[in-house]
């Protein structure tokens, strides 16, 4: 099966003037093509040259053969476009280090599994810290990562008493892999001089246990008095560079692993080492760069639009621009309280309207393409403001402002999304995932949250946006998600937005595609596009939908040539 194995599209081997030039590189016939391309939905071969498909169509594709082309079986199996994920912080190493590029993920602690559903004790995660502390001089923070509140056996929080127990020298920082809560240890409260005393800051909170004393757990904002203090584990700069080059091609195996061909990158300081590993023949997936910070100024100052870059490794919209807190982690800000807490809680916003409405305005007059990380309705409203207001000032066609998350909506929400073409990137493997949050919002509620049925039926073009860490990636577990609404547990939440198989396909590739601008270019089997497919071993048509999210990925293909092979 490894027929396109280390091919290099559009290579000219000698003797090759004899060749035609227009003879395919590869033809895969036999095979059950979903081409989400509505003008040939149905095919059984297609071929592909340069890294691009030529021709798409039926079996009578293999007579274009030619003295060079290879020739794959398909053997009867379900052939997809690749997938694509709009929302990845595919560094994944926590706040406050600085990781970038898959290098935490490598390298750190997992107190949870990033990828999969699974319970862990409170103990283990004692031990694992234990074991890392030891290899830390006092003072120097102790990181914990993939932490899940609902995936812990002992079904109650993690709390600073739990910490206390991994150091009494080092600070201990337990990151939710929501990214938007933190646990800490007392070492580390006493560090940042943080006492039950302290007042919580705008768009933050140190919760207290129910004696009024710091439980540990510190929420968005106020997270920020903790992570100024305390040392950080030191790496020379070639250990450093080591790390970051590594942790970039371990990523991106696993994306390939799992079937994606395109991922939106949120995370800072990755692109240079994903450039080097694209030389090293290492990087293994097309690259969307989101952009914050310092690059996004030097694009800003430097007129470096979005879409600038190649087929590889391009510049996309900017990275989330955050408005609210999360959803898994209930500091969304929306217009209702949550069950089972105090009715004058509604989230965190962490951005005001004229502070957003500036940034809005000035990253869109350089041509960037907008993108705010907005959960709540009451967040989702204030960005919308924020976008109508920039679009008006300076209107320009396909602007296609990015919404991240978008978790809560309502019919006027819908209906200003749909005016300006927003472009949203939604929870994909929640609904699966993170079944066991949803009791937070309610039944109710959740007809209303991660609304692909409403937004597809809408017009708008609703994507796939794992936003792992929080999330896993996996695209057959998000299109499982999407097609039952149902859990690891069992739990139905919101079942009003439900979307059938061919639309949640199409949410994962398509319009994947179209939230980058990059639809001429990929999301669909279409002859002139980008040869990104994956390969199934059973067809998702004819399996039960709970089944889904097992189904082996054979073969993952990115311009032709093979990335991932079972
Ligand atoms: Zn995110």
């Amino acid at each position: 099966m490894s027929l396109m194995g280390g091919a290099v599209a559009g290579a000219v081997a000698p003797g090759a003037a004899l060749a035609d030039p227009q003879e395919p590189d590869l033809i895969v016939h036999n095979a059950r093509v979903h081409t989400v391309d509505n003008a040939v939905p149905k095919a059984q071969a297609f071929a592909v040259r340069a890294g691009r498909f030529v021709a798409v169509g039926g079996e009578d594709i293999k007579s274009l053969a030619g003295k060079k082309t290879r020739s794959l079986d398909a053997k009867g199996m379900m052939v997809v476009p690749g997938f694509i994920d709009t929302h990845n912080h595919a560094g994944a190493g926590g706040i406050g280090n600085g990781y970038a590029g898959g290098e935490g993920l490598l390298y750190d602690v997992h107190v949870g599994n990033p990828y999969e559903v699974e319970q862990v004790s409170i103990a283990s995660i004692i031990a694992k810290l234990k074991t890392k502390a030891a290899t830390l001089p006092p003072g120097t923070w102790v990181l914990g990562n993939f932490l899940d509140d609902t995936k812990l056996a002992d079904k109650r929080p993690l709390n600073v008493h739990d910490l206390d127990k991994v150091s009494a020298d080092h600070p201990v920082m337990v990151v939710h892999r929501g990214g938007h809560t933190i646990f800490v240890n007392s070492k580390a409260f006493q560090l940042a001089g943080v006492t039950k005393a302290t007042p919580n800051p705008f768009g933050g909170t140190f919760d207290k246990d129910g004696n009024g004393e710091l439980n540990g757990r510190v929420t968005d904002r106020a997270s920020a008095a903790l992570l100024k203090v305390g040392k950080w584990e030191q790496f020379t700069p070639a250990q450093k560079e080591k790390r970051l080059l590594e942790g970039v091609a371990f990523i991106s195996g696993k994306f390939a692993q799992y079937g994606l061909t395109t991922v939106h990158h949120n995370e800072d300081g990755a692109l240079e080492a994903i450039q080097e590993q694209r030389r090293n023949g290492k990087l293994k997936h097309r690259v969307s760069y989101e952009a914050r910070g310092d690059l996004l100024e030097a694009m800003i100052r430097n007129g470096m639009e979005s879409g600038f870059g190649d087929e590889w490794v391009r510049l996309g919209a900017t990275a989330e621009h955050a408005v609210d807190g999360s959803l898994s982690e209930r500091t969304m800000a929306m217009r209702q309280p949550y069950i089972g807490m105090p009715a004058s809680y509604h989230g965190n916003l962490t951005e005001t309207q004229e502070d957003l409405n500036a940034w809005c305005e000035r990253v869109h007059r350089a041509h960037i393409q907008l993108n705010c990380h907005a959960n709540g309705d009451i967040a989702i409203d204030r960005t919308l403001t924020a976008y109508e207001r920039a679009l008006k000032l300076s209107p320009r066609a396909n602007a296609r402002p990015k919404i991240t998350h978008c978790s809560q909506i309502n019919p006027d929400l819908v209906r200003r999304m749909k005016a300006l073409d927003v472009v949203p990137s939604m929870f994909s493997t929640y609904p699966y995932y993170n079944s066991d949050k949803f009791h937070f919002y309610g039944q109710e509620t959740m007809q209303h949250m991660i609304a692909f049925r409403t937004l597809l039926d809408a017009g708008i073009k609703a994507a796939a946006g794992s936003d792992f860490g929080p999330g896993p990636f996996s695209p057959l577990m998000a299109l499982q998600a999407m097609v039952t609404r149902t859990g690891w547990n069992g739990e139905t939440w919101g079942a009003s937005q439900k979307i059938t198989l061919d639309e949640a396909i199409q949410v994962n590739t398509i319009n994947g595609a179209y939230n980058s601008r990059e639809e001429k270019d990929k999301g669909s089997i279409t002859a002139g596009k980008l040869a990104d497919f994956v390969m199934l071993a059973d067809d998702l048509h004819a399996i039960a939908p709970e089944k889904i999210k097992d189904v082996k990925i054979v073969q993952t293909v990115v311009g032709g040539q093979v990335m991932y092979q079972a």
